[in-house]
């Protein structure tokens, strides 16, 4: 007897996410959201942690990539550290439960007040950026009669060959110092009795897919590390930065082998007996983010077909800030993922022609009130959010394994005009 024939192809399923499947998602909360998965995150953790295994590595998650605190606890539970930047990521990690003794602090503009602040916490090391900040730290720690741990960031000069705007580590671009001018604060560091200068520190720069510039940067610092080493300098971190580069455009971004480059990290700094800091932000979170929004209506013309959606560039910033490609899926059941495909221009209602998070993407016919999810939004979006068209910031939602979490409610009216008011109480100068 003949097999049983189908007379329609197998329905696809709905694609899960950590144990729901995102039709489901969609309907738990009014759209626009963030949604990230607990296990995807771990898993990165977990694989980083594992190719680091046998050295005296230390993992300090770049906070700014996605600052939310369930995210930083996760980091916290894995005994992954923090890089900070400002003293808001100060608090925030350690009230997600991160020692401060495993909190780095970069950035070219700590203010006084962070200094001490971070200082008071004991944050485990500072990334020193100028000469300026150098004395600041000095004068600041030997106030409080403390000493504080430095490290200082070099400029390699390479190109990352990432996007202009998320390239650090060449010469015209405003962070770190020299190896001259490092060379000098290891030459006089006798002067600064309340600053232990003990590490180098570099990162340069974001979304790196290629191995090349790492290594060259990496010889560099090694054997500015050597030359130390042999002129007496002890150095006991070397910091290599994050910019591990991730897959926001499926089979056509090609990240860097995570093997390949701890590979790279230990030919470089062979006989380095100190530790090792790695700062990676996004490699840990963007791709297990999802924004979730909704098709409020489809527009045309005779050149373009719109998909007005309630997410907006105020949401996710990065294809209007860094021309940035986001893999946008329709969700849907069974025929709503017909393969027919149409192209549209994926807009929100913000009031700029930037705000266009896609142009002339492939998707299957869609309609108002259709969900999309909106790939690789785990890194700098919520954190990059911000509230312009008076949009409140969106809620965030951790999903665990068939369960789903509220991380972070969205934004009343109120909450967003709190702070503001009336000009009724003048003061003369
Ligand atoms: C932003 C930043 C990072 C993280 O960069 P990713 O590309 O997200 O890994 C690490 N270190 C410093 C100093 C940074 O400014």
């Amino acid at each position: 007897m003949a097999a049983a024939q189908t007379s329609r192809p197998a329905v696809p399923e709905n694609d899960r996410f950590d144990g729901i499947d995102l039709l489901s998602l969609g309907n738990t909360q009014a759209t626009p959201f963030y949604a990230y998965s607990a296990n995807a995150i771990r898993q990165r953790i977990a694989g980083l942690q594992h190719a680091l295994a046998g050295m005296d590595a230390a993992v300090c998650f770049a906070v700014k990539a996605n600052p939310t605190l369930a995210i930083l606890q996760l980091m916290a539970e894995a005994g992954v550290g923090a890089d900070i930047v400002s003293c808001g990521e100060l608090r925030r990690s350690l009230r997600a439960g991160i020692p401060a003794s495993r909190i780095v602090f970069s950035g070219v503009g700590k203010s006084d007040a962070e200094i001490a602040e971070a200082l008071e916490a004991g944050v485990g090391r500072f990334n020193v950026e100028s000469a300026d900040e150098l004395e600041a730290l000095q004068r600041i720690a030997h106030q409080r009669d403390v000493i504080a741990r430095a490290a200082v960031r070099i400029n390699p000069d390479v190109d990352a060959r990432t996007h202009g705007k998320i390239s650090t580590g060449k010469a015209e671009n405003k962070f770190g110092v020299s190896i001259d001018e490092a060379r000098q604060w290891f030459a006089d560091a006798g002067r600064r009795g309340n600053v232990r200068l003990d590490g180098l520190h570099m990162h340069i720069g974001s979304q790196i897919l290629e191995l090349e510039p790492m290594r060259q940067a990496l010889r560099r610092l090694a054997a500015f590390w050597r030359e130390l080493s042999e002129d007496g300098h002890r150095i006991d971190s070397i910091d290599v930065g994050g910019g591990l580069g991730v897959v926001y455009r499926k089979g056509h971004d090609r990240p860097v082998e995570l093997q390949g480059y701890v590979q790279a990290i230990k030919e470089a700094l062979a006989g380095f007996e100190g530790r090792v800091i790695l700062e990676p932000g996004r490699y840990l979170v963007a791709e297990a983010g999802v924004l979730l929004t909704r098709v409020i209506r489809v527009k045309g013309n005779d050149k373009r077909r719109f998909l007005v959606v309630d997410a907006a560039m105020n949401d996710l910033l990065r294809p209007s800030l860094y021309d940035a490609w986001h893999d946008i899926e329709k969700v849907a059941s069974g025929e709503g993922r017909a393969q027919v495909s149409v192209a549209y221009d994926i807009v929100g209602p913000v009031c700029e022609t930037g705000d266009t998070l896609a142009t002339a993407r492939m998707l299957p016919p869609c309609a108002a009130g259709d969900l999309l999810a909106i790939r690789g939004a785990g890194a700098y979006g919520a954190s990059m959010s911000s509230t312009y068209n008076s949009r409140p910031l969106i809620a965030e939602v951790l999903v665990d394994d068939g369960r789903y979490a509220l991380i972070r409610r969205g934004q009343s009216f109120e909450e967003m005009v709190a702070g503001e008011q009336a000009a009724t109480s003048w003061r003369a100068l």
